[in-house]
């Protein structure tokens, strides 16, 4: 519980990372009021709509805050899966799993994937070698290369790149070869394959983020005394001189604190803003030209053919990854996303159904229902060329104002990571205290 003195912070946006600004903050003895326009929070991690995540080995503080929430990676919520490509030949390969420690772990998965030819294999692990030993670097210009470019100049032909890269750019950063900065791909990729202590493995989790997460989380802040308000929606950041005073909602009330966190998307952000500080100040311009890769989810549902997650990359085609999930009424949930670029289509259902009974996933005579074909436009943060800069850091040049959110500079692509280190920073912050546990 906070004591009456404490200062006052005013979170605006529930998504993970205003939920685990939040979260931080009240362990740190501070009063918080978290406020979003939705009628339910979790923001993009709490949307139905949305594919079930794929949390990541490396995700460290994902894992720290799901600990403290006691949801660790071992318990029965999360179900490990590997990875599967589609090859040109049609073949499904699996990413060989070992429970080696790195390097070791490298030479092995790497050593017998068979999405890769032997001499392919070969000039991967030399590099990784070469990498890990510090006598090659990653190269300073990264950031304006496309990762095509570079992959390229390593010598992975387009049949390497388009079978096994693209898939995975997609994957992990949701933006494809062509538009990718080589900066953003060697960042994605560092902490899953490419560093010593690389964590590769994937977890699924079995039930709706609302049930590991959110509420965890909301039931917290409740207990802690936060002020927590859904369908309550920000409009105008109030300020005097280079100071927030206050923060104007939808209905005309005006809200006050001591602190601001913004954890809106970069978008919402800028609509908040007064006009001066916009055309003053190159950190706020610089978050007005961030872009976002559109990007479809199409959803199928059939009587339950497996029991386990499968997570299948795709080539180049209409769609760029199929996932699969158990479902708790006995059917299986089939997720299909498609490539940057591809429009929707009224018949994204039938090119799905074709695809799943193609991979083996389904039988010809299983019977799946469409159950979404949706469009989201704003939904992952285009990591073209040149755009590191426009990320910003959590502290603005406004003193009481931090930013929060995936699409913040945290070193990851915008994923839940992401959110949950910029919320947890903005937190850190605030209270003056770094955060090492719980
Ligand atoms: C299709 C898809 C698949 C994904 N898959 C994965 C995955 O597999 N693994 C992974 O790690 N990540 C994944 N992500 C990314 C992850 O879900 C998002 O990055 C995460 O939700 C971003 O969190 P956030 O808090 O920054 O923003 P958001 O979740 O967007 O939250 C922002 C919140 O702010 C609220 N808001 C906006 N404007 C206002 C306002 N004016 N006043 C009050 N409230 C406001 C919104 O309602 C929203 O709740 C995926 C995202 C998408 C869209």
């Amino acid at each position: 519980m906070t004591g009456p003195g404490a200062q006052t912070v005013l979170v605006l946006g529930g998504g993970p990372a205003g939920l685990s600004a939040a979260y931080a903050l009240v362990q740190r003895g501070l009063r918080v009021t978290l406020l979003d326009r939705a009628a339910s929070l979790g923001g993009g991690f709490g949307d139905e709509r949305q594919p079930p995540p794929t949390l990541l080995g490396c995700h460290h503080a994902t894992w720290r805050l799901l600990t403290a929430l006691e949801f660790p990676p071992r318990s029965p919520e999360f179900q490990q899966t590997g990875l599967e490509f589609r090859l040109p030949d049609e073949r499904i390969v699996r990413y060989p799993h070992s429970r080696f420690p790195t390097p070791l772990h490298s030479l092995f998965t790497i050593g017998r994937f068979a999405g890769l030819s032997w001499s392919a294999r070969w000039r991967l692990l030399s590099w990784l070698e070469e990498l890990w030993e510090g006598s090659s670097e990653l190269g300073t210009d990264l950031e304006y290369r496309t990762a095509q470019e570079w992959l390229t100049s390593l010598g992975h032909d387009v049949s390497l790149q388009q079978a096994i890269w693209n898939p995975l750019a997609q994957w992990l950063t949701g933006n494809g070869l062509r538009m990718l900065s080589a900066d953003a791909l060697a960042g994605a990729l560092a902490p899953v394959f490419l560093r010593r202590s690389s964590d590769s493995r994937i977890m699924i989790p079995l039930r709706s983020p609302n049930v590991f997460f959110v509420e965890p989380i909301l039931d917290r802040l409740r207990r802690s005394g936060a002020d927590v308000r859904p369908e309550t929606q920000a409009m105008q950041l109030l300020y005097r001189q280079e100071h927030v005073t206050g923060v104007r909602l939808r209905d005309g009330t005006v809200l006050e604190a001591d602190w601001y966190v913004s954890a809106v998307s970069y978008r919402h952000l800028t609509a908040l803003l007064p006009e001066r500080w916009l055309t003053r100040f190159a950190y706020f311009q610089q978050i007005s030209e961030l872009t976002p890769v559109p990007r479809g989810v199409v959803r199928l549902v059939a009587r339950q053919v497996t029991q386990a997650p499968r997570l299948m990359l795709l080539r180049e085609g209409p769609f760029q990854r199929v996932q699969v999930h158990p479902k708790e009424d006995g059917q299986n949930l089939f997720t299909l996303i498609t490539t940057d670029g591809q429009r929707r289509q009224a018949d994204m259902g039938e090119q799905a159904t074709q695809l799943l009974q193609a991979t083996g996933l389904i039988r010809p005579s299983t019977e799946v229902s469409l159950i979404g074909n949706d469009e989201d436009a704003d939904s992952v943060l285009s990591l073209a060329p040149g755009t590191k800069v426009r990320r910003p850091i959590q502290t603005s040049p406004i003193a009481n104002l931090l930013v929060a959110g995936s699409w913040t500079d945290t070193g990851w692509p915008a994923n839940l990571e992401s959110a949950i280190v910029s919320g947890e920073r903005c937190a850190s912050i605030i209270s003056g205290t770094p955060l090492t546990a719980y």
